[in-house]
């Protein structure tokens, strides 16, 4: 969209007081994310009635959900345009038909084209950028809103990515991590099929990216294949994130996650043998209608057993139209019981995350950093190639954004270490400096 609006003439303002057009692009995944998006609209009214030149448009997986359309035509008619996530590429047209019609424009298709390629784009400048190699997700767990939000699965075309991922080397983007709602099933759609393997194995090959990253893995199509690529690449990075929902299999079996327990465990222990130093993570959902004490004591007990270096942790959330938000109507977990259930996993979890970051103390490790500590001007924040959080003492004499460097860990924290650089850069200057777009 950034890209779309830069041909148009746009440029980004630093707040939404002075723009002339505010985009409100939303997640759909949970209810907290989408009351907030919800309560940001309507806040914007107020400047809407200051300035009506300014024109409003929500866009993202909301838009596709109806309920969404019916609320802001019934309470928030000062949104001049809602477009969903298969037409975002039309953006310069639905814009025009704003100005032509005068009302709101509703334009959101229930289903997705072919993927558009070649769309103009615009990233945040640096040495990171994210690629997108798949859409869409057939996997249809219970409780999950992305396949009616995002449609089938759509896979790119190899030669496309590979060509994007080239054009992003030479502008000095290093660190580059390919993106999908489940990209361990990305090319089962082309002709001749292909998968992530032997993508990562071609990008691999692209001069001047050091560390590849991908994103989400789905644990039921992460092969052996894949898992062996990991082991012996010096540029896909040892972070092995695979979402395991729940420990307890009649839960699986009802998220429609199928894998077992087992499957899933054996799964981690064949990771931990090929890539002993990858640091795993996952996410957990807690409250799945009809989870009983017992159901949940199983995730923990996985928790344990796999000893994840952190987890994202969330409550259970109804979606419009899943399976699993019907079942929330007849055996809902109480919500008291809810958060007694999240707050004993993230106590775990953050005990167990604790102790693997004391074991990386000594170890020298190589960090990209990436800015300033939001908190404190004196300190660097940067990151290792398994994701974890490294905060630097700054010298000022010296810029090292963006830059990759030896670093010595000296501190451990729950959520983040503490270390020294013990060497200089081992990369060039990237030639792209980081201008942050405003995000609100
Ligand atoms: N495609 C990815 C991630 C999708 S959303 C995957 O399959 O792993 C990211 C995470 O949000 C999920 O892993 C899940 O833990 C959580 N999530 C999805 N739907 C949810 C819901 N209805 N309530 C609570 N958490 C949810
Ligand atoms: Fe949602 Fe991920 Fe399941 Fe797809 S695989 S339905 S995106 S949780």
């Amino acid at each position: 969209m950034a890209g779309q609006l830069r041909e148009m003439g746009y440029s980004p303002v630093p707040d939404e007081k002075s723009a002339d057009l505010v985009i409100v692009n939303t997640c759909a995944v949970r209810g907290s994310a989408e009351q907030h998006a919800l309560g940001y609209v309507g806040q914007l009214k107020q400047l809407k009635d200051q300035k009506s030149s300014m024109k409003l448009a929500v866009a993202g997986c909301m838009s596709q959900e109806p309920g969404t359309i019916a609320w802001l035509k019934k309470y928030a008619s000062h949104v001049d345009l809602v477009f969903g996530t298969h037409n975002l590429h039309e953006l310069p047209k639905l814009l025009d038909e704003v100005e032509e019609r005068g009302e709101m424009v509703v334009d959101v298709w229930k289903t997705a084209g072919e993927v558009v390629e070649h769309l103009p784009s615009q990233r945040a400048d640096g040495v990171q950028a994210y690629v997108n190699i798949i859409y869409g997700c057939d996997k249809f767990c219970t409780y999950c809103i992305v396949p009616f939000t995002r449609g089938k699965e759509r896979s790119r075309e190899i030669p496309a990515i590979v060509e994007e991922v080239e054009a992003l080397a030479r502008e000095g983007y290093q660190d580059i991590t390919v993106l999908g709602q489940n990209v361990n099933s990305y090319g089962h759609d082309l002709t001749p099929p292909v998968d992530l393997a032997d993508l990562l194995v071609r990008l691999e090959k692209v001069d001047g990216v050091r560390w590849l990253r991908y994103t989400t893995s789905h644990p039921r199509d992460f092969s052996q294949k894949l898992i062996d690529v990991i082991a012996q690449s010096h540029k896909v990075t040892r972070h092995v994130h695979l979402p395991v929902q729940s420990g307890s299999n009649s839960i699986l079996k009802r998220m429609n996650r199928k894998y077992t327990r087992e499957q899933y465990l054996d799964l981690m222990e064949r990771v931990k043998a090929a890539i002993p130093d990858a640091v795993l993570t996952t996410d957990i959902i807690v409250g799945f209608p009809g989870e009983t004490e017992d159901d949940f004591e199983q995730t923990m007990d996985l928790i344990k057993t796999v000893r994840y270096d952190a987890a994202f942790t969330f409550i259970y959330s109804p979606r419009e139209k899943t399976p699993a938000a019907r079942w929330e109507g007849r055996d809902p977990v109480p919500n008291p019981v809810k958060k007694d259930r999240l707050n004993r996993l993230m106590d775990l979890q953050y005990r167990i995350s604790l102790e693997a970051n004391q074991r990386l103390v000594g170890r020298t490790e190589l960090v990209l950093v990436e800015g300033l500590s939001k908190k404190n001007p004196n300190v660097w924040a940067g990151r290792t190639h398994t994701n974890k959080v490294v905060l630097l003492e700054r010298d000022p004499d010296v810029d090292l954004i963006d830059r990759f460097v030896p670093v010595k860990i000296t501190q451990a924290k729950t959520f983040y270490l503490g270390g020294e650089v013990v060497g200089a850069p081992v990369s060039e200057r990237s030639r792209r400096r980081r201008v942050e777009l405003p995000l609100v």
